[in-house]
């Protein structure tokens, strides 16, 4: 999940999901027993909790950052190739592709993302992260799953595990990828140009989850259609001419054509933005100037900019490229001192689940876990490289969810106000794994063998 996200996610909350289906008080329902034919498969999670915890805590004390995932996919290969899956490591960098063919039938992708963030963890956890390292641009730093990709990795390899004990159960092909980089955006591009579509089978269908802050430990939440935004970071480097902060007439201030430009940047959603097709720009960075008296020769503003179509996407870029433009005219700059603007590489596609298979599957969770814990959700405005896997090819039956990771209590004394819960990418937060990759290593089995069925 990409930055932003975390403070969207971290607004949703539970009951403000739950009040469009039922009243915001009551509380998220306990899980009965599921039926008996879908029981066995939790009952063989619930036997293997104690390994997948050691391997949780084992991976979120051991982070690695986007693109250096080295030891995180050594490890998991290794549990693949014990499991019979026919194993090819460095796949666009550090990523794992596990194949097991088992008759003919549908290709499923299943997908783990597996990298951690430049955060110095806080939760207090006694396996807690210690590991610290320098980001590329040589910034000291702590490294935390901050994002949940521990949980992810270690249900990821549950699932494997299941699936490949329940060869009778299913035919067609499984291609389990262990994935680098998302947080950066580069991970799933970078697995499709080392030919995750041609030098592997190429799926028919492809499932992932994500961990949630703001869901209870155990709820699933899925949305149908757009579920999470593109993600551009646009950089506007705004010149002037600079000179004595006495003598103004003597220069162009690119610090009130940079304010100008963030003003009037307002307008391209408040004023010609369709209010029913979110979108958001938002200036995180204005850099400009170093001395009161000295008006500088720059600015330079960062923007984080959130669409769902690629339409609205387009929009807003040439609206930023125009605003910015406009304002440098009107200030009077001359014209070959016109901002620049630099839409940057770290770009995430958004991710749609086609409604059909969504609801489809939503429909089997729904069927195994009886119990009301499974619930649409809205769109998010956050971002997730997944979906680049059903952008290289629309056929593909694509599917995200959630799966809630806030302890019971902290949700009622988040929805009580006593307590603000920590967002994805916080260095608190501490999902309550155990649930978390039970529900979720259910689900994906689940899911899995559905897509996977025999005749
Ligand atoms: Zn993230
Ligand atoms: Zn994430």
């Amino acid at each position: 999940m990409r930055h932003a996200l975390t403070a969207i996610l971290a607004a949703v909350s539970l009951s403000s999901i739950a009040s469009a289906q039922t009243a915001p008080e009551t509380p998220a329902p306990t899980p009965p027993a599921a039926a008996p034919a879908q029981s066995e498969i939790g009952a063989a999670v619930a036997k293997d909790m104690d390994g997948l915890m050691t391997l949780y805590r084992d991976l979120h004390a051991n982070p690695e950052l986007s693109l250096q995932e080295v030891n995180t996919a050594a490890k998991l290969a290794k549990r693949l190739k014990a499991l019979k899956f026919d194993v090819t490591e460095k796949v666009g960098g550090t990523g794992v592709v596990a194949v097991m063919t088992n008759g003919s039938g549908p290709t499923l992708l299943i997908r783990a993302d597996m990298d951690g963030l430049p955060v110095v963890e806080q939760t207090g956890l006694d396996f807690a992260s210690k590991v610290r390292t320098k980001t590329p641009e040589g910034v000291e730093t702590g490294v935390m799953h901050a994002c949940g990709h521990d949980t992810h990795m270690t249900a990821f390899i549950e699932t494997a595990k299941l699936m490949a004990a329940r060869k009778k159960d299913w035919k067609g092909t499984l291609v389990m990828i262990l994935q680098p980089a998302e947080e950066v955006g580069k991970g799933a591009r970078n697995m499709l140009e080392d030919g995750l579509y041609t030098r592997f089978p190429r799926p028919t269908h492809a499932i992932a989850f994500h961990d949630a802050a703001n869901l209870e430990a155990g709820v699933v939440g899925y949305t149908p259609g757009y579920a999470l935004a593109n993600v551009d970071s646009v950089d506007i480097l705004v010149k002037g001419l600079g000179g004595h902060g006495a003598y103004p007439q003597t220069t162009k201030d690119p610090i009130v054509l940079g304010a100008r430009i963030v003003t009037t940047l307002q307008t391209l959603i408040s004023r010609e933005q369709d209010p029913q097709d979110p979108a958001v720009v938002t200036v995180g960075s204005f850099q400009a100037g170093a001395k009161h008296n000295i008006i500088p020769d720059q600015a330079k503003l960062l923007l984080t900019v959130r669409s769902y179509s690629d339409e609205t996407r387009a929009k807003l870029i040439e609206g930023i490229k125009r605003v910015s433009r406009g304002e440098a005219i009107a200030a009077g700059v001359p014209d070959d001192k016109m901002p620049v603007v630099t839409v940057q590489d770290e770009f995430t596609p958004s991710t749609y689940n086609p409604p059909e298979f969504a609801e489809q599957m939503a429909g089997l969770l729904k069927g195994h876990f009886p119990d009301g814990r499974v619930i649409k959700t809205p769109a998010v405005m956050g971002g997730e490289d997944f979906g680049r896997f059903y952008r290289a090819d629309k056929s593909i039956k694509s599917f995200i969810f959630w799966v809630g990771g806030v302890p019971a209590d902290k949700m009622a004394a988040s929805a009580s106000g006593q307590v603000t819960l920590p967002s994805l990418h916080s260095p608190f937060w501490a999902p309550q794994a155990d649930k978390v990759i039970a529900t979720a290593s259910e689900a994906m089995t689940v899911l899995a063998l559905d897509i996977l069925k025999k005749d």
